[in-house]
């Protein structure tokens, strides 16, 4: 439906047109609807620590957080923030200067975006990318360059001259996602190093969204780009607590970086939603000093879920990309005999009681990734058997 104003013209902008619905509020519905399993949007469907979540009720009653936090967030969680960066990865950023809380990872893709990018401004990213960062790079007037992730040997991989030949001279930014949604792709060392030479080389911003950092669930663990050489001056680093800790809904992120592109960053996010989740910014000051054993067992959790989904979409007859890291399993429905995702997730719930996500939603060219399907993970063992027994129906 298009409402129309006395100049005919429509209603949303033309930043914004192709970005109408998205396709979780189509699939979210259509689980209600149904009754189906809904492994499309991810969240976890567990609440984190018990610990962590007192800690946010401890704060709200004794009044930290309630009224306006500072505009670059609570100091505690500035310092866990920088804390953390050192005591993972021997990065240093001065919580004063080069730490900025966010309301989520989101606001910090837009704010960043907002602030770097002019109309005009090339964004180079990663296709399948998430799909705030398409209507961020369009809000931003920039015009955005997907580099496509292709399937080799059982794993999205990028291809280092194709990224090569996508930067121009009006390239103004990388914007990179590793582990990446929704392929489960881990950039290795080799791949990130590759990245790091042409950023260099080419004099480009990268803006890194770290978000599953602590979800790499094989191999050496998180590279965190803004480590490598020349890096660390043009990189700003995206995390959040969401994924990390399983309270997507308390929208508490954070960017480290330089005073200059912190500052820059916060130019933009202080007239978005200037400050936000004042008494959670305490409880995950908290929950990033857990010990080791909290972030472990998160991760051993996890692998043991993946396994679960990955042995049953393979025995139900789907082509299987396991993931190396985040909780989504991307895979192939041509096995099936299908190839279409759409279609295919359309008629999922009454087909088999189950919700998945069309990969194609992620792409600009929708044609590479019409025959991939995400679900996700991060539910419980038993919700998880019983979407997998469903979808055995399919190819019996
Ligand atoms: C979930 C997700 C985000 C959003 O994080 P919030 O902290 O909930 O805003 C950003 N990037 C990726 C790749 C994600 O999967």
């Amino acid at each position: 439906m298009t409402a129309m104003n006395r100049s005919d013209r429509p209603l949303l902008n033309r930043r914004l047109a192709e970005f109408g619905t998205t396709i979780f509020a189509e699939m979210s519905a259509l689980a209600a609807r149904t009754g189906a399993i809904n492994l499309g949007q991810g969240f976890p469907d567990t609440d984190g620590p018990e610990e962590v979540r007192e800690a946010a009720v401890r704060a709200l009653r004794d009044g930290r957080g309630n009224q306006y936090p500072p505009g670059p967030g609570v100091p505690e969680l500035r310092e866990a923030v920088a804390a953390h960066q050192l005591a993972r990865y021997g990065l240093s950023y001065d919580p004063g200067t080069e730490v900025l809380v966010t309301a989520g990872a989101t606001e910090a893709i837009a704010a960043a975006l907002l602030a770097l990018v002019e109309p005009g401004d090339e964004v180079v990213a990663l296709e399948p990318y998430y799909d705030s960062y398409a209507a961020s790079i369009a809000m931003a007037g920039g015009t955005r360059v997907p580099v496509t992730l292709r399937p080799h040997d059982g794993a999205f991989r990028l291809d280092l001259d194709e990224l090569r030949d996508a930067v121009t001279d009006r390239t103004r930014l990388l914007l990179l996602n590793t582990p990446h949604n929704p392929t489960g792709t881990v950039l290795t060392r080799e791949e990130l190093a590759a990245v790091a030479e042409l950023a260099v080389e080419r004099d480009l911003l990268v803006v890194t969204d770290e978000v599953y950092e602590h979800l790499v669930l094989d191999g050496p663990g998180h590279v965190p780009l803004a480590g490598l050489p020349g890096m660390r001056e043009r990189t700003l680093t995206i995390s959040s607590a969401g994924k990390t800790f399983s309270f997507t809904g308390w929208k508490v992120g954070w960017v480290t970086g330089t005073p200059a592109l912190v500052t820059a960053v916060r130019s933009a996010k202080q007239y978005l939603t200037f400050v936000a989740s004042g008494p959670f910014q305490y409880a995950v000051a908290e929950a990033l000093a857990l010990p080791d054993a909290y972030f472990t067992d998160l991760r051993e959790s996890l692998r043991t879920k993946r396994d679960l989904l990955v042995t049953g979409l393979t025995e139900a007859g789907f082509g299987v990309f396991r993931p190396m890291g985040t909780y989504f399993v991307t895979t192939d429905i041509r096995p099936l005999g299908e190839s279409d995702g759409f279609a295919f997730c359309r008629a999922l719930p009454e087909r088999a009681g189950v919700v998945a996500i069309p990969n194609a939603v992620f792409y600009d060219h929708r044609e590479a990734g019409a025959p991939f399907v995400r679900f996700a993970f991060c539910k419980r063992a038993e919700i998880l058997e019983e979407a997998v027994t469903r979808l055995k129906r399919l190819s019996s």
